[in-house]
């Protein structure tokens, strides 16, 4: 005599709650009486609900479990029994299955919010560095003047339709095994608006926008970079029937510089100079966002160092300040040299008694390891 609920429901024993209401509702939608109608479907509907009515149930699905029948302990009300009285705790779980949550009540307006938009923005590295503002055109809808956004022609205006009575929706009575069921939906007259507007606006065609080209003026913060957006509320689109402006993002692109190359707000170069110059230290010139700026290079300087110029970077966004500007030096062996240049050199090489180096072996490519990680960490 017992049914197997489980079977019912096409779930394993141990299925859980989720799983348990899932399968219900699958079930419910394919066979629910209203989409059809056959007896026999009608039989198995019956089946599914007095399942899921044991197995949703935690204590009926702890008597089930047991070998008990929940259903007719409970019910005791003959024949149809499992679906009577306790059944309908369901129902809600029926009309979800098949209208969804959220059913919303009344006409609805023909009044929406517009929608953000976003423009992409061009800036070089000394823009970002120190703000700018700058002229950007922007092409949105605005409120259209002719009907004030309200989507009439002039002089008329939008009319309650006579289908839904301005209600927006149109009530249907079935008539199930369940009993009377109420449904709802959208007046297919007016759409849902509850209105309807006879004369449309010839300008934006009852749209109650129009597209047009604008120029703003945006203020760029200093310390902008790639990716930055900068929100303009209120700029973006009117939206439909007059509704209130979205938002503009203004998406900020750093074009490359042709020198530094930006990280966070420190900014990194290389200079390349002679062995003699990094042997005995320089001064060397550099146009830096600040103007032209000398880098001191002290004697004995080896490729791979770096000098900073502190406060030379980018201005934080927050907080203020700036980073720095690393220069990273690269010492240049002299290639060819002449009789003459051989000559001195060798001289050198003897007096610092260099003419047979040993070297210095290490492990690994140490040399090249800690040289990136100088460049990588700015230190000289
Ligand atoms: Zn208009
Ligand atoms: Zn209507």
């Amino acid at each position: 005599m017992a049914t197997d609920y489980y079977a019912v429901l096409g779930v394993r024993r141990d299925a859980s709650p989720d799983e348990i209401k899932k399968a219900f509702r699958r079930l419910a939608r394919e066979l629910h009486p209203d989409v059809n109608p056959d007896p026999k479907t009608q039989e198995r509907f019956k089946e599914i609900n007095a399942a899921y009515e044991v197995l949703s149930d935690p204590q009926k699905k702890q008597v089930y479990d047991l070998g008990g029948d929940p259903l007719s302990q409970a019910g005791g009300g003959g024949g149809g029994a499992g679906f009577g009285g306790a059944g309908f705790g369901n129902f809600s779980d029926i009309m979800d299955a098949f209208f969804g949550t959220s059913q919303q009540r009344g006409p609805r307006s023909r009044t929406r919010r517009g929608q953000d938009a976003m423009i992409r923005l061009e800036i070089d590295l000394n823009e970002a560095a120190f703000g700018t503002t700058k002229e950007i055109q922007v092409d949105t809808a605005i409120i259209c003047a002719t009907c004030n956004g309200e989507g009439a022609a002039p002089g008329t205006s939008a009319q309650t339709c006579d289908m839904c009575r301005g209600r927006g929706e149109v009530s249907q009575v079935t008539r199930s095994f369940l009993g009377q069921v109420m449904t709802s939906r959208p007046c297919p007259q007016c759409q849902g608006f509850g209105t309807i507007v006879p004369n449309p606006c010839p300008e934006c065609a009852g749209d109650g926008r129009i597209r047009s080209r604008r120029t703003l003026t945006v203020k760029i913060p200093a310390g902008v970079d790639n990716g930055t957006r900068i929100q303009l509320a209120g700029e973006g689109e009117v939206g439909p029937g007059g509704g209130p402006a979205g938002d503009l993002y203004v998406e900020i692109h750093e074009t490359a510089h042709s020198v530094f190359q930006r990280r966070g707000d420190d900014l990194h170069c290389t200079v390349t100079i002679p062995m003699t110059a990094a042997a005995l230290g320089t001064k060397v010139p550099l146009d830096t966002l600040d103007g032209t700026e000398d880098v001191d290079i002290r004697p004995g300087t080896q490729s791979g160092q770096s000098v900073p110029l502190h406060g030379r970077g980018v201005t934080h966004l927050r907080g203020g300040g700036r980073g720095d500007l690393i220069v990273h030096v690269e010492v240049q062996t002299p290639g060819k040299l002449d009789a003459e240049q051989e000559r001195v050199l060798r001289e050198l090489a003897k007096l610092r008694n260099e003419e047979r180096p040993t070297g210095q072996f290490q492990p690994g490519q140490q040399g090249l390891f800690s040289r990136l990680k100088d460049a990588f960490n700015g230190r000289s």
